[in-house]
């Protein structure tokens, strides 16, 4: 791409940046903040900025908050002898959004991907198994996609879990071809969690 403007070069490169938008799609966005009011892009860099300088992640559940320890991790109702492990916020957006889970969650952070040099020091599961010798919890629910890094990682913690007093299960399998928990309707997703089967079991069946 030949730019008459240096400025809508660069503005275009760092746009081009972003996931799933190309160098077109890019341009496109560029020039229609140029057509909006200045207060646009302003509202928008403003919004980008304090969210990379004020995100906090929740000390307990690790999930990304505005305060120390989130709305859930906070609530008194939350049953906290039930510890659903997932992927990232959108999996605990996904899930509460199904009213049926009234336990917390411990928000990994990605899957170990060995192609993609995730391992498992790159996660908080160091921080899960801490959780689990405590004693408070007395089961962790696996609601991790099912990949071959979902199934790995899920393995993983599983094996650190092993000799502690403590149950691990797997929500049920096949939720939505394709997989990912975000995108699962909310009926399938809450029906698969109070249906969940014992991760020992899951195991025995593959
Ligand atoms: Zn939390």
């Amino acid at each position: 791409m030949d730019f008459s403007s240096k400025l809508l070069e660069n503005a275009v490169y760092e746009m081009s940046q972003l996931p799933g938008i190309g160098k077109r799609t890019a341009l496109r966005l560029v020039l229609h903040l140029l057509k909006q009011p200045k207060e646009q892009t302003e509202r928008l860099s403003n919004a980008l900025l304090n969210l990379r300088s004020e995100i906090k992640f929740c000390e307990n559940c690790h999930n990304i908050s505005d305060v120390a320890v989130c709305e859930i991790c906070a609530n008194p109702k939350r049953d906290r002898s039930l510890v659903c492990v997932v992927e990232d916020i959108r999996d605990v957006m996904a899930i509460e959004n199904t009213s049926q889970y009234k336990g917390l969650y411990h928000v990994l952070g990605g899957k170990i991907s060995p192609m993609e040099g995730i391992g498992p020091q790159d996660l908080t599961i160091g921080s899960l198994v801490d959780k689990a010798r405590k004693g408070e919890v007395k089961e962790f629910i696996f609601a991790l996609s099912s990949t071959m890094e979902g199934d790995t990682t899920n393995f993983y913690i599983y094996k650190q879990l092993k000799g502690l007093d403590i149950n691990t299960s797997t929500i049920a399998r096949g939720i939505a071809v394709g997989d990912e928990l975000e995108y699962a309707d909310e009926v399938t997703l809450g029906r698969s969690i109070l249906n969940r089967i014992p991760f020992e079991g899951s195991l025995k069946a593959n």
